[in-house]
């Protein structure tokens, strides 16, 4: 059969959490919590199911999710968006991105990728005939070059991706770059499509700027979200995209055949619990303790790193260690010394080899300690 995407295998989470399974190692590859959700979560789930709530929820999502969701947004970031037109529930973020990016993107379109990126952004690009023009970020900081971008802007230009809280690497907007990346794009007709699940997992006094909270962004933004993250649901898959009227329209013609709607008995459990705001607002502590119970284990070790500002990764360099390449050193440390981790090149399209692994830090205590002392002998 020939391949719409002839580039790629199974993805390195996959692989990556396969190979930790065989080998019995600690999985610090892919990013999913090792603990359970609110008892209480679980308990709205339970109550929905058992009282009838399991059918197709509407299209756009269980009416009083959106509105919590909306509210949510109003409260946290102070910016109105409209329920019944504007708030999309999904099939978690992964599909938000892909219908956004559907919902924008005609062949021969340029949309400019940040790289490292997220690995669905590309593939989405690509099954609608668009064209992925990258701008990459460097090591160690990886701060976004906005003359360089703006240099890789065209007549062609359709839309930008942007993710902060960053995955792979831990970064953060800055209000500069919010400002930056609005210059850009003011008066011009350039979506922006935006990464936001990380967004309550932030640390050390960092805020997370969302793009809706910039009005020329706003404007002209899908904010994609996911739950997943923030209530250590990655397995529900319930996501969303906030985006203007005419933004959300076409964003929800393309999602009613893409999975038409999502779960329903979540919905609901998810509605009633957004309501109680402790959960979110503590997240970015919670999250700050493992990251630093995690660091302060790899400072006896060759590693070396500047703390993520935000997600639930850690990227490390391992220079002073090895010269292999990333991907093989993955590998080997999974079959050898029984740590998963992921490594960074394969968030570049040309494999970029800057001799960094990614560790998933969202994992109980005796597994980060365990892991950590392993890796400090290294
Ligand atoms: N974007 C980023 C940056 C992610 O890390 C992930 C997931 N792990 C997703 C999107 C996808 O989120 P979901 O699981 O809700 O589809
Ligand atoms: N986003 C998660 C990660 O970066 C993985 C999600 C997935 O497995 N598709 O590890």
């Amino acid at each position: 059969l020939p391949s719409k995407l002839p580039y790629v295998g199974t993805t390195i989470f996959t692989v990556m959490s396969g190979l930790a399974t065989k080998e019995g190692a600690h999985n610090l590859s892919q990013g999913f919590p090792s603990f359970d959700c609110s008892p209480r979560l679980s308990e709205l789930v339970s109550h929905y199911v058992k009282n009838g709530y399991n059918q197709y929820a509407p299209m756009s999502g269980v009416p009083a999710f959106r509105e919590s969701l909306a509210e949510k947004s109003s409260l946290v970031y102070g910016v109105n968006y409209d329920p019944e037109t504007e708030v999309t529930i999904t099939s978690g973020a992964t599909e938000a991105i892909f219908c956004a990016v559907t919902a924008v993107v005609h062949p021969g379109d340029e949309v400019i990728v940040l790289e490292p990126a997220y690995d669905s952004y590309v593939p989405a690009i690509d099954l609608n005939g668009g064209v992925p023009v990258y701008v990459t970020l460097d090591a160690p900081d990886f701060k976004i070059d906005w003359q360089a971008v703006k240099a890789k802007i065209s007549p062609k230009t359709r839309a930008i991706m942007v993710n902060t809280p960053h995955n792979p690497v831990g970064t953060v907007f800055s209000k500069s770059d919010l400002d930056s990346l609005a210059e850009l794009v003011r008066d011009t007709d350039i979506y922006i499509i935006s990464d936001e699940v990380y967004e309550h997992i932030v640390f050390d006094g960092e805020i997370h700027r969302s793009m809706m909270t910039h009005p020329v962004l706003q404007e002209r933004t899908f904010v994609c979200g996911s739950l997943g993250k923030t209530y250590h649901t990655t397995g529900w898959k319930i996501g969303y995209c906030l985006a203007p009227k005419a933004l959300s329209k076409e964003f929800r013609r393309i999602h009613q055949y893409i999975t038409f709607s999502t779960v329903t008995p979540m919905q609901y459990a998810l509605a009633d619990f957004l309501k109680l705001p402790e959960h979110y607002e503590k997240l970015g502590a919670f999250y700050q303790k493992k990251r630093d119970r995690f660091n302060e284990a790899l400072r006896a070790s060759r590693f070396s790193f500047t703390p993520s500002k935000g997600s639930f990764f850690q990227i490390v360099s391992y220079r002073e260690i090895t010269d292999e390449y990333d991907y093989d050193l993955a590998i080997r440390l999974t079959k050898e010394i029984k740590v998963a981790s992921v490594p960074v090149s394969v968030f570049y399209k040309d494999k970029k080899d800057d001799k960094l692994l990614r560790f998933c830090f969202a994992k109980d205590d005796e597994i980060l300690d365990k892991a950590g002392e392993i890796l400090s002998k290294l």
